[in-house]
């Protein structure tokens, strides 16, 4: 297993489409990383950089001590697995998985020795005669997944591992997946444009933009204090409410009401200073009654989420969501106040999150 150390990489497509912007990125050894971002903002082109599928056109791959920026792929060590599979369909799920191994010539007994650990490992006793078209979704992402890892690669890469898969399927599929990972302690590296899958998912994950890296962090990090305006609008399953304000004598006015500017942003921001105030939906608390710092306004949407509700206020021609506990009633229409709990808003100044740290 290796650690990925990535500096200032570049990938410019013929045509001028410039993927990777000087991208810099560390993984630890044994960790499980996600890669998420809106569609376009490069993330499969950096994984198929670091397996050599793509070239480089500038910047470096290192896969622990070893510069692999130049090798062909079959010679980086790496297990991966397509977001199709990309299994052989005429070959068994025996065949199929010990590949990599016939690949590198080992002998037979090696073949399908390592092949048989693998079926046992991820679970597919009973199927190894099966061709893939007589597998289901499930079953063809595990055997591929044993082909990925059969040859004991220095790094796993997963493209939308989970994006084939229903919605029921895929949950399950998600817990699998989490737990082999951490069992074998693979170095692995997955793409997804699901913000859930990756906060669920990953140790740490990279947001992208563009062919950047907008944000590194643990799945708690990112949520809870996303570093910018887009990173705090694309992680959360409701989007993070971003009310612009103003900050005067040592508070922000915002939307009708004033909040003390928190506290790790206090000395930084000047009088006068236009701010966006960002705060998560469920980290509001409704109420029926004005309360001090509080959004005020009137019920515009209550959706049902389940064990909770999402109430929409329209607040001084701005939408403030807020997630509402079971057995509060919401009258559509009727005024309702908003207030953040403390510590729970963060403060964005061109952009940008204030904060001292
Ligand atoms: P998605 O989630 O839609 O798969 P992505 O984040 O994986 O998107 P990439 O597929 O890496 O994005 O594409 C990044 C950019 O490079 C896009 O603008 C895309 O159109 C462009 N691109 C990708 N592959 C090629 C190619 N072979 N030739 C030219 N441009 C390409």
């Amino acid at each position: 297993m290796g650690s990925i150390t990535i500096r200032r990489l570049t990938k410019v497509y013929p045509g001028g489409v410039r993927a990777l912007d000087a991208l810099d990125l560390d993984v630890a050894m044994g960790e499980f990383f996600a890669l998420l971002g809106p569609s376009g903002c490069g993330k499969t082109t950096l994984l198929r950089t670091i397996a050599g599928l793509e070239a480089a056109t500038g910047g470096t791959i290192r896969l622990g001590d070893e510069d692999v920026t130049r090798l062909q792929p079959g010679r980086r060590d790496v297990g991966m697995v397509f977001q199709d599979y990309a299994l052989f369909p005429h070959m068994t799920v025996m065949d199929n998985i010990a590949y990599p191994l016939r690949v590198r010539r080992q002998s037979r007994a090696v073949r399908y020795g390592r092949a048989a650990e693998a079926v046992r490992e991820l679970g597919l006793g009973g199927l190894e005669r099966r061709r893939p078209g007589e597998l289901s979704g499930g079953q063809q992402q595990r055997v591929a997944l044993a082909r990925a890892v059969v040859a004991d690669p220095r790094v796993l890469l997963l493209d939308e591992p989970l994006s084939n898969l229903d919605a029921r399927l895929r949950l399950e599929a998600r817990t699998f997946l989490k737990r082999f990972q951490h069992r074998l302690a693979f170095t692995s590296v997955f793409v997804t444009h699901d913000q859930a899958e990756a906060l669920a998912l990953a140790d740490r994950i990279a947001v992208m933009e563009a062919g950047q890296i907008r944000q590194i962090g643990t799945p708690a990090e990112v949520f809870r204090r996303p570093a910018n305006l887009f990173v705090a609008s694309f992680i959360g399953s409701t989007p993070m409410n971003l009310l612009p304000g103003t900050v005067r004598g040592g508070a922000v006015a915002a939307c009708g009401t004033v909040l003390p500017v928190p506290e790790e942003a206090r000395g930084l921001v000047p009088d006068g200073q236009e701010v966006v105030c960002g705060v998560r939906p469920e980290y509001m608390e409704f109420s029926t009654e004005p309360v001090d710092g509080a959004f005020g306004g009137r019920v515009s949407v209550v959706e049902n989420l389940g064990a909770s509700s999402l109430v929409t206020l329209d607040v001084d021609g701005e939408t403030v969501r807020v997630v509402v506990g079971e057995g509060v009633e919401v009258q559509l229409s009727a005024e309702g106040w908003a207030s953040p709990r403390p510590g729970r808003v963060l403060l964005y100044r061109d952009g940008e999150l204030v904060t001292g740290d």
